[in-house]
């Protein structure tokens, strides 16, 4: 699948929307990607993750890790398409942790996946926390680098679409300055 066929599956699911947001960082910016609406289809998702499973089978994973909740579905389909265990992280008392009794074993080959690579920050505490646990992470993958690839993880990184997508301080927001009214996608509030 090309970048631009992924593209038109996520605008089809109006997972990517193109206008004036305020990010749940508080940034604004004139793209909006949620991955849940592509990722509530099972069948999509399934297809999606494959995908990326395929660019990243020969780094040899048996283990796929991510962070809860965006990450859950993704490391899920991408386990299931690689044969390798599905685990995912979560926040205890702000660290980014391996809960529920899930263990790796010493130097096991883990991918790190995400939904989407923003800033790469929860990416990279899952990276941490797998080799905290002893895990040897040998990869990371997402659907969408929004960072045009900019987000380095010091670790072979794949991506199925790259967006180099703006983000503004809202004082310096060049679509504020234009007087259009900013959306907060997810709830029905405008700004
Ligand atoms: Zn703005």
């Amino acid at each position: 699948m090309t970048e631009t066929e992924i593209l038109d599956i996520f605008r089809k699911h109006a997972a990517l929307l193109e206008g004036h947001f305020i990010l749940s960082s508080g940034l604004h910016s004139d793209r909006y990607i949620q991955c849940a609406l592509v990722l509530q289809h099972p069948r999509v998702a399934e297809q999606l993750c494959s995908e990326l499973a395929a660019k990243l089978r020969d780094l040899c994973p048996v283990v796929v890790a991510a962070p809860a909740l965006g990450g859950v579905i993704v490391s899920h389909e991408v386990a299931r398409a690689l044969g390798a265990r599905a685990l995912f992280t979560e926040r205890q008392e702000g660290v980014m942790t391996l809960r529920r009794g899930f263990s790796l074993a010493p130097g096991e080959p883990t991918l790190v996946v995400e939904d989407v690579v923003t800033t790469g920050l929860s990416t990279r505490e899952t990276i941490r926390a797998v080799e905290q646990a002893g895990g040897k992470v040998v990869g990371v993958g997402a659907l969408i680098d929004r960072s045009g690839g900019k987000a380095d993880l010091g670790l072979p990184k794949t991506a199925l679409v790259t967006l180099n997508v703006q983000n503004y301080e809202p004082s310096e927001c060049p679509l504020c300055k234009a007087g259009i009214p900013a959306v907060k996608p997810g709830s029905r509030s405008k700004k």
